[in-house]
């Protein structure tokens, strides 16, 4: 099992826009499952994400994470139901940073897609960002709520 790419990757998101109701639902996942880091993705239409899935971390590990490819692709296939696109696959860090680790950008296998990372090393302020990869490199862009 490991990280693996979605193939169905249209244009390069440089902004996300993410609906509060997924933000807050993002957050209890994370909540939840922390120690453990929560994963899954995001879907929506344009820059917009509306659908929230989480996905299980087989890794159980507060460090890393990675998702079953057949899970992945079921909810591909309900984003494409309603029409949406895959967005982002985020992660949440229980302890750390919202950055790219080293794992993270080692396993970053899908081109074009946001990586969102959500950290609650400050708890009373969980903090989201987003971050597109490029060669191996990391470069973040722009998330915001609506
Ligand atoms: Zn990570």
């Amino acid at each position: 099992v490991s990280h693996n790419s979605i193939e169905d990757v249209a244009g390069q998101i440089m902004k996300l826009v993410v609906a509060q109701d997924v933000y807050e639902t993002m957050v209890a996942a994370a909540q939840k499952a922390a120690p453990l880091e929560a994963c899954g993705l995001l879907g929506g239409k344009g820059q917009l994400a509306t659908e929230f899935y989480e996905l299980e971390n087989v890794d159980a590990s507060a460090e890393h994470y990675s998702m079953r490819p057949e899970e992945q692709f079921a909810a591909v296939k309900d984003m494409r139901a309603k029409e949406a696109r895959l967005q982002a696959i985020w992660h949440s860090h229980p302890a750390t940073p919202a950055r790219m680790s080293e794992e993270d950008l080692r396993l970053a296998y899908t081109p074009g897609t946001v990586y969102a990372i959500l950290s609650l090393a400050d708890p009373e302020k969980p903090d989201l960002r987003g971050f597109i990869i490029n060669n191996g490199q990391s470069e973040e862009v722009e998330m915001t709520l609506q």
